[in-house]
């Protein structure tokens, strides 16, 4: 038997349940085998240890487990953020990054090679648009993450590259998958949109209990255009109104995330037309001080982050600040691009 073009992660049950039949498998191995890579993290067929050997034998002929190859990982066991660079079976490269605080376990995933949305101040924009990841490549990043880590991840968020709602139908069945094998909460994954309106609607139509962040960055729609594009396409006036939809649909606060960058929206007024637009709408608002990448935009300095957020003081919604870990190693927010192609 050749080997098929897909990795067993990405089989849905039932196409797992017809190759295991095809190569003389008794059904109850599906459990056994769901168990060895949701439970164990196993690595390759080979460690399923309760399994004839024949039939691992069989499997890894006709299939690959995993559909990601880690290829490279920058960052020790010991640091608090390790960026990990993965390869496809299409041989594309896409990064992911784990990080470690306190008691949180965060993997941050790609959802997409490169991506086409081009918000001015993010390294993935520079790759271009190269493929949409399958619901198994996203579930496989945190499988790979979790063997890694060593703990148990506590929070994904679809932060990585790629524009999640550009793949919406895969990014929803990934994230269900997260929630249904992986036991993850739906409420600790988190999926972030740069703000495409209409599938902001429709995930509020859909009832998805995973939260949602809307990447805002500025109010103004002259300013949110010369970063941000796609407000050509998709107006502030359509952005803010869809997540009033889906606050009135859903009852579940949304939060904005605001990157802050020098010169561009870090003025006290900024903050100011932050809460004349957001006032009415229960939220959350996440300042980013920006994590340069060598290009156009800087960080403010901490005088002027420390003025934009005392013009919050008096928000009627909850202000928190990232300041990104993994900076260092280009794994900050924004940063992800690929500079190693193996
Ligand atoms: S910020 Fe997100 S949506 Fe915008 S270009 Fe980067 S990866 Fe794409």
């Amino acid at each position: 038997m050749s080997k098929a073009n897909k990795s067993f992660i990405d089989l849905d049950p039932s196409e797992a349940k017809a190759l295991l039949t095809a190569i003389g498998g008794e059904p109850f191995r599906l459990e056994q085998i769901h168990n060895w890579i949701y439970k164990n993290h196993v690595s390759n067929w080979d460690e399923m240890e309760n399994i004839p050997r024949s039939l691992l034998n069989d499997l890894s002929e006709a299939i690959l487990l995993h559909p990601l190859e880690i290829i490279h990982i920058t960052g020790s066991k010991t640091e608090s953020t390790r960026k990990f660079l993965f390869k496809t079976q299409n041989g594309h490269n896409i990064e992911s990054v784990l990080m470690h605080e306190k008691d949180r376990t965060t993997v941050c995933i790609s959802s997409q090679v490169g991506c086409a949305v081009d918000c001015k101040f993010c390294a993935t924009a520079s790759m271009g648009f190269i493929q949409n990841l399958s619901a198994g490549e996203i579930v496989d990043q945190v499988l790979q993450l979790e063997r890694e880590s060593g703990k148990k991840i506590t929070n994904v968020v679809f932060m990585g590259m790629g524009e999640p709602f550009l793949n919406y139908n895969r990014v929803m069945d990934g994230a269900t998958r997260l929630n249904q094998d992986l036991g993850f909460g739906a409420r600790r994954i988190t999926i972030s949109t740069a703000g495409i309106v209409p599938k902001i609607r429709k995930m509020a139509d859909e009832n998805r209990q995973f939260k949602l962040a809307i990447s805002l960055n500025a109010i103004d729609e002259n300013k949110r255009k010369k970063i941000m594009p796609l407000t050509e396409t998709h107006s502030m006036d359509d952005l803010m109104s869809a997540a009033q939809y889906y606050y009135q649909k859903t009852k579940r606060f949304i939060t904005f995330e605001f990157v802050l960058l020098e010169g561009i929206n870090d003025s006290p007024s900024d903050g100011k037309q932050l809460i004349q637009h957001l006032s009415g709408l229960p939220c959350k608002v996440n300042v980013i001080p920006y994590n340069e990448i060598g290009g156009e935009f800087s960080r403010p300095d901490e005088q002027t982050i420390r003025e934009f957020l005392s013009s919050l003081k008096n928000a009627p919604f909850t202000v928190t600040v990232r300041w990104s870990k993994g900076t260092d190693i280009d794994a900050g927010c924004g940063q992800l691009a690929i500079k190693e192609v193996a």
